[in-house]
């Protein structure tokens, strides 16, 4: 068994207790895990508290922050090897996918660096004469940064990136399912030389680890990425202390496929927003909308591309799809599919038992034209089911594609422009992808509407909700201030 331990105060720490990690393609224990209780939360926050009121962060530059950033992008790199070796081992994830991951990964800490010194303030044209009034930007101070398992390094990245650029100290919280290689991730902070007490790394069971650190007293932001629930819980926990959040949660992202589409790259498209990763992406294209005129046509396209796709274990290069992460999951998502079929709709294609050890769950198609209600059509699945319905005229997909309480991101398919840009601004989504799916960069904000959260994760947007504004006023008279009883 491999050992990861917690990172609290510039020291790698045994916690409170230990728990196994279980590796999703064989069912078996694979790692021992330090466990952080509510004292070891306490600890890494008050480490965290004390950084940040220090000196030593406190008057470090921006540019010297940014420097911390670009030496962690490089231990990143060097790393990469081990890095996705541990998540494809914790997560399931196939070594394809935790490979080209951690590589644009240390991309986004790149970015941030940049940033770090252009986090600037502003000089007020004040309507006063004998003013002068400037904004100061300042860290927000302490952020909990809260990740689930599912691309953790990668969700990281987004919240320490832009929470280092701007001065703030952190304590992340990795998701107990397989928290292995943000763990692993913590010996890079080390090595990159972040003051004690900086960036804190800690993992545990939601119920005592993730409450505690959500409603701490001395926690200043809270950068939640995970499920709608758990939002719910996140944000009860933060007006204890009134803290300031920002959510990146689930989805039930529509992919609309005209009538007009290129329908090979459509097809090629909407394979890989929903069976790469297994289905375990947040931005799933897992509501296919299709022209009523061209559904047969299209199922057939992708039901021959879906009995082509590799199914094996998780850490062969060649392995098109892996394991889910989780028995619970295994078990959750054939359940609703069974549901959804008694309650109408029509299997295409998987949904079958796959003779293996591990949390195997096929590539699975759901046609719900008749059935536009079932629970797979509804619910966030998080993982490899895709519910198709069908649309006569573009007022009926976005009608579609606006009926659901989550709001991520929609992948439109056609080749017509004006068509295009009338779409995309009728749909209720934070990211649109046209002829295209599951592009990202670090220059390009990301996050939702409604269910799927508030916030911006990327580009500059996202390290100014890191900050907070300090508002100055200088009195440049040398006159003696008369009257006190008239305002300024
Ligand atoms: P989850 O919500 O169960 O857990 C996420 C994290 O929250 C974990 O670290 C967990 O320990 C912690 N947590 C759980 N309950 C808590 C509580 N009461 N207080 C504090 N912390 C608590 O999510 P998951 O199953 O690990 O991940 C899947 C979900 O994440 C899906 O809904 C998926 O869509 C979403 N997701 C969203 C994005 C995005 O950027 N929008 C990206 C990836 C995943």
């Amino acid at each position: 068994m491999e050992s990861f331990k917690l990172y609290i105060d510039g020291r790698f720490d045994a916690g409170s207790a230990t728990f196994d990690s279980i590796n999703p393609a064989s069912g078996e224990p694979w790692a021992q895990v330090a466990e952080a209780r509510a004292q070891d939360v306490d600890r890494a926050v008050a480490a965290a508290h004390r950084a940040f009121q220090g000196a030593e962060w406190r008057d470090m530059t921006a540019g010297a922050r940014g420097k911390l950033l670009l030496r962690l992008a490089d231990l990143l790199e060097q790393h990469a090897p081990e890095l996705a070796r541990l998540e494809t081992l914790d997560t399931g994830k196939i070594i394809r996918e935790t490979q080209a991951q951690i590589a644009y990964v240390a991309e986004y800490y790149r970015y941030y660096a940049g940033l770090a010194d252009k986090m600037e303030g502003s000089v007020l044209a004040i309507d006063k004469a004998d003013m002068e009034t400037w904004v100061r930007r300042e860290p927000i101070g302490v952020v909990a940064a809260i990740v689930p398992w599912n691309s953790q390094l990668f969700l990281a990245a987004v919240k320490i990136g832009p929470a280092i650029a701007a001065g703030c100290t952190l304590v992340v919280k990795a998701a107990e399912t397989a928290p292995a290689p943000l763990l692993a991730f913590a010996r890079l902070i080390d090595e990159a030389g972040f003051p004690r007490g900086v960036c804190n790394v800690i993992t545990g069971f939601a119920a005592e680890c993730g409450a505690v650190l959500t409603a701490h007293p001395q926690v200043d932001h809270i950068a939640f990425t995970g499920g709608a629930e758990t939002a719910k819980h996140i944000v009860r926990g933060s007006a204890e202390n009134l803290a300031s959040t920002s959510l990146e949660l689930g989805g039930k992202s529509p992919f609309i496929v005209f009538d007009d589409a290129d329908l090979t790259s459509a097809a090629n498209a909407q394979v890989a927003a929903i069976f790469a990763a297994s289905g375990q992406s947040c931005v799933a294209g897992s509501r296919l909308l299709v022209a009523e005129s061209i559904k047969d046509t299209f199922l057939a396209r992708l039901t021959e591309k879906v009995r082509s796709i590799r199914i094996g274990p998780p850490d062969r290069p060649d392995t098109q799809f892996g394991p889910l992460c989780t028995r619970q999951q295994q078990e959750r998502i054939a359940a609703i599919v069974s549901r959804s079929l008694e309650q109408g709709a029509k299997l295409v294609i998987g949904h079958a038992a796959i003779d293996s050890p591990g949390f195997y769950y096929p590539p699975t198609i759901v046609d719900c034209s008749a059935q536009p209600d079932a629970e797979c059509v509804k619910q966030e699945l998080f993982g490899p089911v895709l519910s198709v319905l069908t649309f006569r005229d573009e007022a009926e997909a976005i009608q579609l594609a606006n009926d659901s309480a989550y709001g991520l991101a929609a992948g439109i398919f056609t080749q017509n422009l004006t068509r295009a840009h009338r779409v995309t601004r009728r749909l209720r989504v934070g990211v649109v992808w046209l002829n295209t799916y599951r592009a990202v960069s670090p220059l390009a904000p990301f996050g939702g509407y409604g269910q799927s959260g508030f916030g911006r994760e990327g580009g500059i947007d996202a390290a100014l909700e890191y900050t907070t504004s300090k508002t100055v006023w200088l009195r440049t008279s040398d006159d003696p201030i008369d009257d006190p009883f008239v305002m300024r």
